[in-house]
């Protein structure tokens, strides 16, 4: 038994029948049924003292069975609730119960949970059923329930791994980063941290819009070695950031990836959704869904503002980064505190419907590594306000002459956000009455969303509590078949939203072969074009282009209007980036400028560096710099 295991159960003389370790957290396991229910002051003290988390349960000895348990459950628990499921989770003592509204599962100050607990002995979770069925988040929660033994080994060892060197104190130690991809460039971000006790990754994407081995992290590096690795931590689920995840699993990684509960979800989505689309643009796909569930049943998920250590000297939180569904920044304490470093992701500092701006206040902070997307002087986004209307104008105008519109959106985030748009916009009449039709992916990530309203701004969140479901709304209509998609192509005048954004595979190009021909027709990018990507060429201007109609290579003339709207973005543009810099506290001592392209990095560097008096780079691909 680790030593901090030990000394704990030493202290607790006898009443301790095993002690484990859940991640970071330890949990005791007791036989004794009074000091189950009222050790609690014990333990408390020892928190204090060691400053870890300690759950007590009760040992599988102690445990009333199943029958008895969900029968005393369904007493307990409210009606209104809205229970949908119990699960048990026996190598843990674990039930999980999942309802419509787990707040009645609580309780006011948890009055419920305690009383589940004193009577049932059982420790219980609340999970809330989405209010759209969402089938990834079920498949994703019955992979994990299917391998509670693995996990409780699996979450043992990472316990046993960042215990072994466990040490209070301040260290003095030396820290690197290394830029594996996304750095100078938007796509494939991947930043590995080492330290003397750790090897962390940050990240682990795809640059969709490039090919070959541009597309994918430089893996093959010396200091990169899989076997080495602690753990993956991953700040949001856009595969410029994820998508390369699933493929680590393939290539041997048996270790932890953090990220929260809907980019858990999102990430299996898109990572099933890209083995598709591999196989439509008959290329191999990189991993296959074995992958992906082994990627599932080694998540580790937190919510925002909720520490956890990851190795001997590594603590993460994530907070709130206002980009998509669950986005987050990643704050990292080194060594007890001897540096903490933010690495942002994608961000956004302005409030949008869907989402709270960007979180720019921490504990501590020293150095940041921040997105520069809509980095240089030129990005200067226009104000929502206006971008809106100037969205509906387009859909009107296009309307009253006959023709269709197509935005292309990234799956997670900017659809969900238009579609807040669309909806309101209708409901107050600035809309005409259309049908606005919703293919690929979009659908399924809605569903996530209701999964998830926690991680959602608290206008939209209060919404789903009072049934008001901006996404259930009847003024989508969903695209599930070929052949609904036939009726949309042929029928009348209409807006459609569909993934992918960059037009780079996806239903989205399935409606540009068909509308780009008409000048009646409109396409709007709401999202960012990456250099490369078919959306890129368009936005550009192209006035033609060679693609796959009906298995033969043919030339599609683009000939409907294109409309670029970029105040719509999920990311922080220019004024944005400066002002989330010009409000942080602490203020950091340095700012490394990564994932835009080069000449806007540069820009952003040096305004940075003026306002701010701090230092800055800009790294390349493959380069290290040292921290401390
Ligand atoms: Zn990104």
């Amino acid at each position: 038994m680790t030593d901090i295991l030990k000394l704990i159960t030493e202290k607790l003389h006898g009443k301790i029948k095993e002690a484990d370790f859940e991640g970071a957290n330890i949990v005791l396991y007791t036989n004794n049924e009074n000091f189950f229910k009222e050790g609690e002051p014990k333990i408390k003290e020892i928190v204090n003292e060691i400053k870890k988390r300690v759950e007590l349960r009760a040992d599988q000895k102690i445990l009333p069975d199943k029958e008895t348990v969900e029968s005393q459950i369904r007493k307990i628990v409210p009606e209104e609730a809205g229970l949908t499921n119990i699960i048990f989770d026996y190598h843990r003592s674990i039930v999980i119960i999942e309802a419509k509204k787990p707040g009645l599962v609580i309780g006011k100050q948890g009055s419920i949970l305690n009383e589940i607990r004193e009577t049932t002995l059982w420790t219980p979770q609340v999970q809330r059923s989405a209010a759209i069925k969402s089938q990834i988040t079920e498949n994703v929660r019955s992979v994990l329930y299917a391998n509670n033994t693995y996990r409780r080994k699996f979450l043992n060892e990472i316990g046993k791994k960042i215990y072994k060197e466990w040490n209070p104190e301040k260290s003095n130690i030396w820290i690197r980063l290394t830029f594996l991809g996304g750095a100078r460039q938007v796509g494939r971000s991947c930043l590995l941290l080492q330290t003397p006790n750790s090897k962390v990754l940050l990240d682990c994407g795809v640059d969709v819009a490039s090919s070959g081995k541009d597309k994918f992290p430089y893996f093959d590096v010396p200091e990169f070695d899989i076997s080495q690795l602690d753990a993956v931590i991953i700040s949001h689920a856009h595969l410029d950031h994820v998508g390369l995840l699933p493929y680590l699993y393939k290539m041997g990684y048996k270790g932890p990836v953090y990220m929260t509960p809907p980019s858990r979800d999102i990430a299996a989505l898109l990572s099933l959704d890209f083995i598709g689309v591999s196989y439509k643009q008959a290329s191999k796909p990189l991993f296959s869904s074995k992958d992906v569930i082994e990627m599932v049943k080694h998540s580790v998920c937190l919510n925002y503002n909720e520490a956890t250590d990851v190795t001997p000297d590594v603590r993460l939180t994530f907070y709130n980064s206002g980009q998509c569904l669950g986005s987050s920044l990643v704050h990292l304490n080194i060594g007890n505190g001897t540096h903490n470093l933010v690495y942002s992701g994608d961000f956004k500092y302005g409030k949008s419907r869907l989402l709270d701006p960007a979180v720019n206040t921490f504990p501590r902070v020293e150095t940041v590594v921040t997105e520069s997307t809509y980095g240089s002087k030129n990005d200067i986004l226009p104000p929502r306000q206006k971008s809106e209307e100037e969205l509906i104008e387009i859909v009107n105008k296009t309307i009253k002459r006959g023709g269709k519109v197509l935005i292309p959106e990234l799956g997670l985030g900017r659809a969900q956000e238009t579609m807040l748009i669309l909806e309101d916009a209708m409901k107050s009449g600035k809309l005409e009455k259309i049908p606005i039709y919703i293919d690929g992916m979009i659908w399924d990530i809605n569903a996530i969303h209701t999964a998830y309203p926690d991680f959602l701004s608290s206008r939209v969140r209060s919404e789903i509590f009072q049934d008001k479901n901006p996404f259930v709304s009847d003024t989508f209509s969903r695209v599930g078949s070929f052949q609904e998609r036939r009726n949309v192509i042929e029928g009348g005048p209409c807006l459609v939203l569909a993934t992918s954004g960059m037009l780079v595979g996806g239903a989205s190009v399935e409606y540009f072969k068909e509308f780009a021909g008409n000048k009646n027709n409109s396409l709007i990018f709401v999202c960012y074009q990456g250099v490369g990507s078919l959306g890129r060429q368009v936005q550009d201007g192209a006035k033609e282009t060679r693609m796959v109609v009906d298995g033969k290579e043919e030339k599609v003339e683009i000939n409907f209007e294109v409309n670029t709207i970029d105040g719509l973005t999920a990311h922080a543009g220019r004024n944005e980036l400066l002002s989330f810099f010009n409000n942080m506290r602490p203020k950091p001592k340095r700012i490394i400028i990564n994932h835009g392209e080069v000449s806007k990095e540069m820009d952003l560097s040096s305004a940075l560096y003026k306002l701010n008096r701090v230092e800055t780079n800009v790294p390349r691909n493959l380069e290290t710099l040292r921290l401390r």
